[in-house]
Formats: structure tokens, C-alpha cells, sequence
């Protein structure tokens, strides 16, 4: 099952990526406040990008992946998710990773 090899990383190779990121945000990667919490999840208190909680697993797939939150997409999120009242949680990234395209496709300027 998928499920179960994506636990059994979980416990075997993620544990030392965990610590890496232990004391940084893990949207911004600026240093920030870890948060306690029960369940599959990491919980911060960035400075800058506020409190929130990614799971466990996305966080896996991420670095697995390469792949990097868009930083202002996912403090915009957040942003709406805190004026609905929730303590935002982000469980799937869709809409919120860089989007990764070919350099010579991509228009340099940015206004
Ligand atoms: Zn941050």
C-alpha cells in the first residue's frame, strides 16, 4: 500500500530532515518558533509568515519532490484562512508551489 511506504520513510529517513528544519519556517526557511502539537503535523510561528501547520507527509513530498511553497501565495492563503478563524493548516499544496517551467520560457521581468 501506498499509504505504508510513505509511514515507514516517514519513520526511517524523515526523522533527521525533521531536525534539519526543526528551527526554521517552513514556508519563508527564515528562523522560526516551533510549535508543539499531537498529530501528523508540523506546526510554526514564523515571524513573518504567521502560525500554521503543514502535515507530516506533505512535507515529505515536498523533499522528495524538490519542490518549494510559493512563499507570497502561501502567505496569502493563510491570510484568508485566519480571517475565516482557523488556525491554518496546509494539507495540499495545490496552487501554492513555485511552478517550475523551462528558463527560456520564462519572461524576466518582473514589475
Ligand atoms: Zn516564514
Amino acid at each position: 500500500m501506498k499509504t505504508q511506504a510513505v509511514v515507514s520513510r516517514l519513520s526511517q529517513n524523515c526523522y533527521n530532515n525533521k531536525v534539519v528544519i526543526e528551527m526554521n519556517c517552513l514556508i519563508c526557511v527564515g528562523v522560526a518558533q516551533r510549535v508543539m502539537c499531537a498529530g501528523p503535523w508540523e506546526e510554526r510561528d514564523c515571524p513573518v509568515c504567521g502560525r500554521y501547520r503543514i502535515s507530516d507527509e506533505l512535507i515529505l513530498a515536498l523533499m522528495d519532490q524538490g519542490q518549494i511553497f510559493d512563499v507570497l501565495k502561501v502567505r496569502g492563503w493563510l491570510d484568508t484562512r485566519r480571517t475565516e478563524g482557523f488556525l491554518p493548516c496546509i494539507q495540499s499544496p495545490e496552487g501554492l508551489l513555485v511552478t517550475v517551467v523551462e528558463p527560456t520560457s520564462t519572461p524576466a521581468q518582473v514589475k
